[in-house]
């Protein structure tokens, strides 16, 4: 999402007439886009912007702008405690960006947008065959420790016809793959539902895959799970956070489903879309988490053989529930239980990529393999990396190609396959 939010920026500030410079030196304009779902995001930001304190003092004219979730949930704070930062906008406010020219900008722009689903921004996009488009922004699920509901607000799904317009203008760019993106695009509700949504996209011709994040497993209904399995272009990957294996600590986090009810989920998901890859976010040493609800999340990951995780400590965020708890579980404690985790993961998703050894992959051709430019790199459609020997008889092999290849190697984490003569 934030990614996505610093494509937009720069394709504000390039309509402006700005420039894109690698190089703070160079720039009249610096803007930090930032993250605050963890600490460790925070903590790194605040040191890059120390970096910059000399470079306004060398040039008073650069201007600074901290933008994203730490610009929402610190406001003025941050102009306080950095006093060379100029502009504080929130990701509801970016819009703003294209008027920080102007002499009477405020500040600080973090108030509520309820028209943010209604604005259309210009987006400069990085990747050329992939890419991403808003669907809905904000979140109404105040899982206890995220912060994420104070930082970009309460739900607003786009209008549909302003999404496929975009995705229309995409395909005729010649993108080849879409990502909808919302907190939970399962809640997207407009003048369609998400189902019916997915079925306006997968009719859009030149598009030829269709992904989404993030899904929240209380709302992943059984029109979703067929659109999955009907829609051609749909791929079959999701990704589901589960959190934690402990029914009790689900509910703590405030995650309105059960370990059961969210394995009843994947059992249909797989029953429906066979072979789909699961992929999931687990939070580790959650207060509370005991080493029993611990085991529970450990055994959950043996039981349900995901495709990969993202995994990570709890991390404090103030003003969350979570945050204000009893039991919060020493850092060392947090950091052994992630290892083990990360440690018994690594494994599966090594057999799992095991499994596809001597298959044949749908792969979409995203550009040449950055550790050997003799190869290119692409995606199945259950989102594995994989990288492919090119074969001279071959026609030349470009980005945005969707070829069939033999998977001849599974690594950790990426596959490796040779093109299959036409
Ligand atoms: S669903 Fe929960 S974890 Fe996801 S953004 Fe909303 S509050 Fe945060």
């Amino acid at each position: 999402m934030n990614v996505h939010d610093s494509e937009k920026i720069a394709g504000i500030l390039k309509s402006e007439g700005y420039i894109e410079t690698d190089c703070p030196q160079d720039a009249d304009l610096v803007i930090f886009n930032t993250c605050s779902i963890r600490q460790k995001a925070e903590q790194k930001f605040f040191s890059e912007l120390g970096r910059l304190k000399m470079l306004k003092k060398r040039k008073p004219g650069l201007r600074i702008a901290v933008a994203g979730c730490i610009a929402q949930q610190q406001g003025k704070k941050i102009l306080k405690r950095v006093p060379y930062v100029d502009y504080v906008i929130g990701p509801q406010n970016i819009h703003m960006v294209r008027d920080l020219n102007k002499a009477n900008f405020a500040k600080i722009a973090v108030e509520d947008n309820l028209l943010i689903a209604d604005t259309e921004l210009p987006v400069e996009r990085k990747d050329q065959v992939r890419a991403w488009i808003n669907i809905m922004y904000g979140c109404n699920n105040f899982c206890s420790y995220c912060i994420v509901p104070f930082t970009r607000g309460r739900e607003q799904s786009r209008p549909s016809h302003s999404i496929l317009n975009e995705i229309k203008e995409l395909a005729h760019k010649g993108y080849r793959e879409v990502t909808l993106l919302g907190q939970n695009v399962n809640s997207y509700a407009s003048d369609k539902s998400f189902p019916e949504l997915l079925k306006e996209v997968d009719k859009i011709e030149g598009i030829r895959r269709i992904r989404f994040v993030t899904s929240h497993p209380k709302d992943l209904s059984d029109e979703l799970i067929i659109a999955i399995r009907d829609l051609e272009k749909v791929c079959e990957h999701i990704h589901l956070p589960l959190q934690s294996g402990s029914t009790r600590v689900l509910s703590l986090m405030n995650r309105k489903y059960t370990f059961d009810e969210y394995l009843k989920r994947v059992d249909a998901l797989r029953r429906n879309v066979p072979g789909i890859a699961i992929t999931s976010d687990i939070i580790a040493g959650f207060p509370e988490e005991s080493v029993y609800d611990y085991g529970l999340t450990v055994k959950a990951l043996h039981e349900i053989e995901f495709d990969g995780i993202f995994a990570f400590h709890y991390s404090k965020r103030e003003g969350t529930k979570a945050a204000a708890m009893r039991g919060q579980i020493a850092d060392s404690e947090k950091l052994s239980r992630l290892n083990e985790i990360i440690e018994i993961q690594n494994e599966i998703t090594e057999g799992k990529n095991q499994s596809l050894n001597n298959s044949v992959q749908e792969i979409l051709i995203d550009g040449p393999d950055e550790k050997n430019p003799l190869k290119m790199s692409g995606r199945t459609r259950g989102n594995k990396i994989v990288s492919v020997t090119l074969n001279a008889m071959h026609q030349p092999i470009k980005p945005g190609d969707v070829i069939n290849v033999l998977i001849i190697k599974a690594n950790r984490h990426s596959l490796e396959g040779e093109v299959i003569p036409e």
